[in-house]
């Protein structure tokens, strides 16, 4: 079961071009990783240490997870992704064993990224610690930052964490020399969501009329993920009406349809 609580990825597929948007946020990223792991002497000779930790924050679908394989796929690095959810175990000393065994694999196949999606299922601030499963978690908290913290004699071995609950998380984590630096990674704006339509509708057969600049301000508030199933919803709908190429109109119907399948009648709010 150990092995199956870590993805592993040798080369993974995604390139900086796939993602729409965040440059300014990939730069930024690239210079926390991607730099130390490719340019290591160059920290050396100023004299100064690479950021440890890099975390990703903001609402679900943006792109954080792309970031992070695209920084191991452009750097040659291994992805080795692990969700936050999986620390949380049910028995003692299984947690932290599930921590040690993931910084062991990195440095056995580094370079190497680490990816720990939704954090916060770890390090999320507890307000009562007496019960024995907070207590557990804490634990493989402590094993996590007693991970990093043994950084310097790693080598090629970086770590990316990501979370939608940002103001749950535990300032300990935050501490310099841990996740010491913090990219926002928010929803795209208008330009961002026609780049991200226009990525994921590249391999489509498209009629002339469909606008991504229109479509991209009526989804307002979608994320990255979101307008990625409206581009495969529409799709959907041109296949069951027979036809070889995707109108506006099946824009529209996904866009409907999306927006009706949630809830209240909007997208869910962050
Ligand atoms: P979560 O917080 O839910 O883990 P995430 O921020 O890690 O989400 P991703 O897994 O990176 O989100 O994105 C999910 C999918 O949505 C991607 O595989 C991609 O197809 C699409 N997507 C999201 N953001 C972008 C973007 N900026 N550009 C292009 N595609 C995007």
């Amino acid at each position: 079961a150990r092995a199956q609580a870590m993805e592993v990825d040798q080369s993974p597929s995604v390139e900086y071009d796939d993602i729409g948007g965040l440059e300014e946020k990939l730069r930024e990223v690239r210079e926390a990783v991607e730099d130390p792991l490719v340019n290591p002497e160059q920290f050396e000779k100023v004299g100064v240490e690479p950021p440890s930790g890099v975390l990703l924050y903001g609402p679900p679908g943006t792109g954080k997870t792309m970031m992070a394989k695209a920084v191991a796929n452009e750097t040659d690095a291994t992805f080795i992704k692990m969700a936050g959810s999986e620390l949380v175990q049910k028995f003692i000393g299984e947690g932290s064993r599930l921590v040690r065994d993931l910084f062991e694999l990195a440095e056995k196949e580094e370079p190497a990224i680490i990816f720990i999606d939704e954090i916060d299922a770890v390090a999320a601030e507890r307000t009562d610690s007496k019960t024995s499963g907070d207590a557990e978690v804490q634990r493989t908290m402590m094993q996590l930052l007693s991970e990093m913290d043994g950084f310097d004699e790693r080598g090629d071995v970086r770590i990316i964490a990501a979370t939608n609950r940002f103001d749950m998380l535990d300032s300990a984590i935050l501490r310099p020399g841990r996740f010491d630096r913090l990219i926002e990674v928010p929803n795209p704006d208008q330009e961002a969501r026609e780049r991200i339509l226009e990525i994921h509708t590249e391999g489509m057969n498209l009629a002339e009329a469909v606008d991504y600049e229109t479509l991209a301000s009526k989804t307002e508030g979608f994320s990255g993920a979101e307008l990625e199933s409206l581009t495969t919803e529409a799709g959907m709908f041109a296949i069951r009406d027979g036809r070889d190429e995707v109108k506006m109109q099946d824009f529209d119907d996904a866009y409907t349809k999306i927006v009706e399948s949630s809830e209240d009648g909007s997208m869910p709010s962050y």
